[in-house]
């Protein structure tokens, strides 16, 4: 008798847990459907072709008093700082997003600012950029760029930039290489992207870059509004 009261229990706590999880799942999915920055994610997935042609960003100089320039071409997608997709608000994305409407191995990707470049050993997609001085705050930053190779691992990084190699200094719109989808999983789960981070020096190393908290807001070194929180879902521009 005991014990099946137990499992009655146990049951019913167990549904009420599922209950709030689905409530809150349910809420959360439909504030992202009415929130506009939602909207415009839905479109780029759903749309024709001149639906996606008005979310991409072609910006290859500079922004008016910005020092980066946008790496590549496209729908900036998931901005810094987002909670949306994988991530979430405790453990929001570390960079920017910049979706590509092209192939994998089409759309360039160029050196945001002047920088030595490295290649770890074990990169297939990835290169990281050593800039000695941030122009904004004099500090040594990174700059990493990733998902430049497709699903099986083939990349599309620039010869220059083999692995293992370092200390490569490139100028500012240098081609680095070309957007592709790699992400460690056949199929791949995630459509042609660069994701584009600025990531913190700890005595004259990078930090993880996987980390929020070891990554900065490319807003200002853009002149582009990128932060999720300021952002207001569409097309991202010069900020005037
Ligand atoms: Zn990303």
């Amino acid at each position: 008798m005991q014990s099946k009261r137990r499992i009655r229990r146990i049951v019913i706590v167990a549904i009420g847990l599922f209950v709030l999880l689905a409530c809150g799942w349910l809420l959360n999915t439909g504030r992202q459907l009415l929130d506009p920055r939602g909207q415009s994610f839905i479109q780029w997935w759903t749309g024709d072709d001149d639906v996606k042609q008005s979310l991409i960003t072609a910006q290859r100089e500079a922004c008016p008093g910005a020092p980066f320039v946008l790496p590549a071409d496209g729908f900036v997608g998931l901005l810094y700082n987002d909670p949306r997709g994988p991530y979430s608000g405790l453990n929001p994305h570390q960079g920017i997003d910049i979706f590509s409407s092209q192939p994998v191995g089409v759309t360039p990707v160029y050196a945001a600012y002047d920088g030595y470049v490295r290649r770890e050993a074990h990169w297939t997609s990835a290169l990281i950029q050593r800039v000695p001085q941030d122009p904004l705050t004099g500090e040594q930053i990174w700059l990493y760029y990733a998902h430049m190779a497709d699903e099986q691992g083939n990349d599309f990084i620039e010869p220059a930039f083999e692995r293992g190699v370092s200390e490569v200094f490139v100028e500012q719109g240098t081609l680095l290489g070309y957007v592709g989808n790699y992400d460690g999983n056949i199929p791949s789960r995630i459509g042609a992207h660069l994701h584009f981070s600025l990531v913190k020096d700890d005595n004259g190393a990078y930090m993880n870059e996987l980390d929020f908290d070891n990554t900065l807001d490319l807003t200002p070194y853009l002149g582009m509004e990128v932060n999720y929180d300021s952002a207001d879902g569409r097309r991202v521009t010069c900020v005037p």
